[in-house]
C-alpha cells in the first residue's frame, strides 16, 4: 500500500464500546483515512468528546474530539468502507440501506452473520469465504456488501480450534465462557447486578458460539459454505473483569495426538494475515502460555497488541482427549480489530 492513497473509512456506533475501539485502532492507520463518525440521535450534532463516555485506558485521539456526530444515514457520510458497531436491531435496516448505497460495511453486529451469502469472517481461519461477496452482489443487486466479524467469545474460541481442526480434526467439544463486562455494551450490565457476582446467563451468546463456529470453519466451495461438523456445547457466564473473554475448553479430537503435538500445533499456527503482513495482524496469532496460571484477562488481554489469543493449561482430561483456557481481547480481537483485520484483507485483495 505504500504510497496508495488512503481508502476512506467511517465508524457506525462509533461512542458505543466497540466504538470507541475503532476511532483508537484507525489513529494513524496505513490504509484507512476516518472520515465520518456516526451515532444515534442522541448523540448526532454533538462532538465526539462530549458525546463519547470514554472508557479506553488511552487518551482520545485529539483528532476526534470536535468532530460533530453524524445521524446514520448514507446520504451523509462519505466513505468507502463503513464499520457497523450498531446494536443488531439497528444493523437490521441500516447495514442493507448502506451496501445498497454502494458502502462496504464490516460488520460487528449480528444481524446477518447466518446469512448464507455473507462472510463470517475470520482472516486467519477463512480468507476465502470473502469470495462470498460476490454471490452477495448478484443476489442482492448490491454495488456494496457487507462482510461480518463473529461474535467476541466465537473468535477467541474458533482461533484456538483452527490449528486443531487442520492437524487431527474434531469430534466434540465443550466451552464455558468468563465473559469481560465490557462485552455488553456501555449501558449492558448494571453495577449493581455485577459487583461481587457472575452471572451465569448471556442472552443469544450459547446459541451463536454454537452455529457460528460450524460456518467459520466451514469451507468455501461452489459458491456456498459447507459447514463444518463437530459437536459443540457453550455454557456462558458474565463476570466482573473489564476487557477480555476467557474460555475454558474440553474438546476430543478425531485422530490421536499428544499433548506436545496439540502444544506445537497451537504454537506454529500462522494465517494470510500474517503472511500477507497487514497492519493489524498479530505475529503470531496464538501465545502458547507455559506457566500453571495463564493466561488472565489482566496480563494477557493486551498481547499483540489486543489482536493476538493466549492459549495455556494444554493438558489431558479425565473425560474429553484434552482441555485448555483461551483468552482474547473482546473489544479488539473479538470486535473493532477483528472488522478492521477483515477490511485490510479486503483492501489487500481489491488492490
Ligand atoms: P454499545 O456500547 O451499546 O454502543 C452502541 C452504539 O450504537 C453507540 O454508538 C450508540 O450511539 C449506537 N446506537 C444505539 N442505538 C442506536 C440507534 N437507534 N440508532 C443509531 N445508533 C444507535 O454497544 P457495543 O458493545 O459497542 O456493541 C456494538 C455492536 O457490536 C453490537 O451489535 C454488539 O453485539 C457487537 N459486539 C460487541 C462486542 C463487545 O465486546 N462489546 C463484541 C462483538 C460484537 P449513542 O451513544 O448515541 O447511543
Amino acid at each position: 500500500m505504500d504510497g496508495m492513497k488512503k481508502i476512506k473509512v467511517a465508524v457506525l456506533g462509533a461512542t458505543g464500546m466497540v466504538g470507541q475501539r475503532f476511532i483508537s485502532l484507525l489513529e494513524g492507520h496505513p490504509y484507512f483515512q476516518m472520515t465520518d463518525i456516526a451515532a444515534s440521535h442522541r448523540s448526532a450534532g454533538k462532538r465526539y468528546g462530549g458525546a463519547a463516555s470514554w472508557y479506553l485506558g488511552d487518551e482520545m485521539p485529539e483528532d476526534v474530539r470536535d468532530v460533530v456526530v453524524k445521524n446514520i444515514d448514507p446520504k451523509l457520510i462519505d466513505a468507502e468502507i463503513v464499520f457497523s458497531a450498531l446494536p443488531a436491531s439497528v444493523a437490521n435496516d441500516v447495514e442493507p440501506a448502506f451496501a445498497k448505497a454502494g458502502f462496504v460495511v464490516a460488520s460487528n453486529a449480528s444481524s446477518y452473520r447466518d446469512e448464507a451469502d455473507v462472510p463470517l469472517l475470520i482472516p486467519e481461519i477463512n480468507p476465502e469465504h470473502l469470495d462470498l461477496i460476490e454471490v452477495q452482489k448478484k443476489n442482492r443487486g448490491w454495488d456494496g456488501a457487507i462482510i461480518t466479524n463473529p461474535n467476541c467469545t466465537s473468535i477467541v474460541l474458533t482461533l484456538s480450534l483452527k490449528p486443531l481442526y487442520d492437524a487431527f480434526g474434531i469430534e466434540r467439544l465443550f466451552v464455558t465462557s468468563m465473559q469481560a463486562l465490557s462485552g455488553a455494551g456501555y449501558n449492558g450490565v448494571p453495577g449493581m447486578a455485577i459487583i461481587d457476582n457472575v452471572i451465569p446467563y448471556i442472552g443469544g451468546e450459547e446459541e451463536k458460539v454454537e452455529s457460528e463456529s460450524h460456518k467459520i470453519l466451514g469451507k468455501f466451495k461452489d459458491g456456498g459454505i459447507t459447514n463444518a461438523e463437530f459437536k459443540i456445547s457453550a455454557s456462558c457466564n458474565r463476570v466482573f473483569t473489564s476487557d477480555g473473554h476467557l474460555e475454558s475448553v474440553a474438546i476430543d479430537l478425531a485422530e490421536d495426538a499428544d499433548v506436545e503435538e496439540v502444544k506445537e500445533a497451537f504454537k506454529n499456527f500462522k494465517g494470510t494475515p500474517q503472511e500477507l503482513g497487514l497492519p493489524t495482524a498479530p505475529d503470531p496469532p496464538i501465545i502458547l502460555r507455559e506457566e500453571t496460571d495463564r493466561p488472565q484477562p489482566r496480563f494477557d488481554r493486551m498481547a499483540g497488541g489486543g489482536m493476538a489469543i493466549s492459549v495455556g493449561r494444554v493438558r489431558k482430561d479425565s473425560i474429553f482427549d484434552f482441555k485448555y483456557s483461551v483468552l482474547g481481547h473482546n473489544t479488539i480481537r473479538g470486535a473493532a480489530g477483528a472488522s478492521i483485520l477483515n477490511a485490510e484483507l479486503f483492501a489487500s485483495k481489491k488492490l
